[in-house]
């Protein structure tokens, strides 16, 4: 069996879980067994898993409901491992799901490949993953008795459903915890300041640079967001000067997006935001200098300064 350990948020799967099913399924498939998923809290999951192909749901109770807990989250994970003998356990590439599989590794002693691209069970199990914000594909084997697996963002697809499929069957368990795996946990949560559309699930992204020139500028950044539905993006130029929040920042220390187009204003395309934005389906850049790097990713560019391109473009829009 795969396991494939699943995060929610406000009781619905998360995208990059969806992936990491994906992956699961592929695995399953390849070594002819089942998908089952495991979760911390979450009943209201059992169809979205199902509808991703896990037939069970283990859900584990813990004292401390769904608050993040990570090396409790770990032993729960830990826990099923021990319990259900699974042949790999695939987590989501988010922070909080490579965390967790780190710990699960060591407290298990078993073998972790992070960001995996690509994966074939196999003896020795071969894994192709990105390294260094995946500016490089490294092709490793994994030896061990149950393989531990990070999907890489936006690597395998979140809208793959299984025809037919039910709601899984819903397993509750109740891991032993005890206080040294408490000794960490999420305390309180601040929500971004910014409201409307999130940006890792945004089908369209305006992202705006150190071309944007101020935090005054970015108001035309914003309105070009909201007349396509879409999130405000930012480079690290530009929460580094303090114009934006780090939630809005995309990159290799931000948020990886995938949305159906990302317009990037003023942004010259350095390798540690690219990592964040090139899962994008389309690009289209706006930047005075025809040879910034940006150039070499986008599908469209238009060379100009973004103070007349992005409000001619608002206007066209307001027009349509
Ligand atoms: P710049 O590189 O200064 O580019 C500004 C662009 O705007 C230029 O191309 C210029 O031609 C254009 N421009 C200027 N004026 C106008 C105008 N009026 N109209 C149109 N175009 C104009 N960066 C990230 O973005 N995300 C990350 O997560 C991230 N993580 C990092 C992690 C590490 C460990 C390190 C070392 C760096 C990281 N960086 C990250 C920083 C990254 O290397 C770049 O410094 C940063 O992305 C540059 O931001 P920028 O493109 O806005 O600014």
């Amino acid at each position: 069996m795969i396991l494939a350990f699943v995060e929610h948020a406000d009781g619905q799967l998360d995208r990059l879980s969806a992936e990491s099913l994906a992956l699961a399924r592929r695995l399953g498939a390849a070594v002819k067994t089942g998908v089952e998923a495991v979760a911390i809290g979450g009943e209201s999951l059992a169809a979205a898993v199902g509808r991703h192909g896990a037939d069970v749901l283990h859900l584990a109770q813990l004292d401390d409901g769904d608050a993040y807990v990570p090396d409790a989250w770990a032993a729960a994970v830990g826990d099923r491992i021990g319990a259900l003998g699974p042949e790999a356990v695939v987590a989501p590439g988010s922070v909080r799901g490579l965390e967790v599989l780190a710990v699960v590794a060591a407290r298990l002693g078993l073998p972790l490949a992070a960001n995996c691209i690509d994966v074939h069970p196999g003896d020795p199990w071969s894994v192709t993953r990105q390294r260094w914000a995946g500016s490089l594909l490294e092709e490793a084997t994994l030896e061990g008795p149950v393989k531990l697996l990070s999907a890489a963002p936006h690597a395998f697809p979140a809208d793959e459903m299984v025809a037919g499929a039910t709601d899984a069957r819903i397993e509750p368990f109740a891991p032993t915890i005890g206080e040294r795996e408490r000794r960490v946990r999420v305390a309180r949560r601040l929500a971004p300041e910014t409201g409307g559309v999130s940006l890792t699930d945004a089908r369209v992204v305006v992202g705006g640079g150190r071309g944007v020139g101020s935090a005054e500028g970015f108001a035309m950044i914003e309105e070009l967001a909201g007349l396509l539905g879409g999130a405000v993006g930012v480079s690290r130029a530009v929460t580094s000067a303090g114009w934006r929040p780090h939630t809005e920042q995309v990159g290799q220390t931000g948020a990886r997006i995938a949305p159906d187009l990302y317009i990037a204003c003023g942004i010259s395309g350095a390798i540690q935001h690219i990592v964040g934005c090139k899962a994008a389906k389309t690009i289209l850049a706006i930047n005075t200098d025809p040879d910034a790097p940006i150039m070499a990713q986008a599908d469209y560019a238009v060379i100009g300064d973004l103070r007349e391109v992005v409000p001619a473009i608002a206007a066209a829009l307001r027009r349509s």
